[in-house]
């Protein structure tokens, strides 16, 4: 059976990518690390659609923890394959440079870079042995402008896609694709402390995006359609970054 893992899809746009997912066909697995309440209401949206699902706890950051849950997973799943990888787990934890603290340095930059590497990869040997394989990076806006109060989170998402470049090149022979989206601001629980009402002034599309519209276009990117696409990094940000 082909699966499709989605990282930090208990909630927000993970979990509207492992819906997308499912209704394409595919068999996911959910990731997330403690809302496990939330886990619960993707994995029934998932099931809800007819197709397998499994929730698979790990911290991303936690890479003897990665290593023992999916090494045992594929050791309980001969027959099977993940054939779709969705790095999306990330975290915020916005401070000026100056009154940044070391922890927070480090917990962004492990949860989306070390998160990737951690993941990627084990998957990706096994999609090598497959010789197929679809790997899409959820990065942001803010690693492609940079942005203020964001040095961190900046700096993790433009490495992610430093590495989608490099990886791409690395796997296209072996039949695997690397893209990455980059989204804008979406409204999910990571955003919503902000005033959309103040910051659409400078989205041309004059509104926050929603998980759903993220999710659509990483399922065009796991479908056919998107075969020949590799290396890319797509922005969906209602026009704010141009
Ligand atoms: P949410 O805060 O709504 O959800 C975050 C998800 O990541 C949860 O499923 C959470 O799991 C999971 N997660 C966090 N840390 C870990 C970890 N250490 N290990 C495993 N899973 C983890 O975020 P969004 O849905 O808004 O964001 C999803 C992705 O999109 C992130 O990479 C984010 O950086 C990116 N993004 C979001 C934008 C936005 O405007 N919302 C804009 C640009 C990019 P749990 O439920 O268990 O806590």
């Amino acid at each position: 059976m082909k699966f499709a893992l989605v990282t930090g899809g208990s909630r927000g746009i993970g979990r509207a990518i492992c819906v997308k997912l499912a209704a394409q066909g595919y068999n996911i697995l959910i990731n997330y690390v403690s809302n496990e309440q939330a886990a619960q209401t993707t994995l029934a949206e998932v099931k809800a659609l007819g197709v397998k699902a499994e929730l698979i706890r790990f911290d991303v950051t936690d890479r003897e923890s990665v290593r023992s849950a999916l090494t045992s997973w594929y050791a309980q799943h001969a027959e099977d394959a993940i054939e779709i990888l969705v790095n999306n787990s990330g975290i915020r934890q916005d401070n000026l440079m100056i009154w940044m603290q070391d922890d927070e340095w480090d917990k962004v930059i492990e949860t989306s870079l070390g998160g990737f590497y951690n993941v990627t990869k084990q998957v990706v040997s096994e999609m090598i042995k497959g010789k197929y394989g679809r790997i899409i990076n959820i990065v942001s806006l803010s690693g492609l402008k940079g942005l203020p109060g964001q040095t961190n989170y900046s700096a993790a998402k433009a490495a992610v896609i430093g590495a989608t470049k490099a990886l791409s090149q690395e796997v296209g022979r072996r039949g695997i694709t690397v893209n990455a989206v980059a989204p804008g601001f979406i409204k999910t629980e990571m955003t919503e402390e902000l005033d959309e009402n103040q910051l659409k002034v400078n989205i041309p599309l004059r509104r926050f995006g929603t998980p759903e519209e993220v999710a659509a276009l990483v399922g065009f990117l796991a479908s056919p359609d998107a075969a020949y696409i590799t290396g890319e990094i797509i922005s969906i940000n209602g026009g704010l970054y141009s």
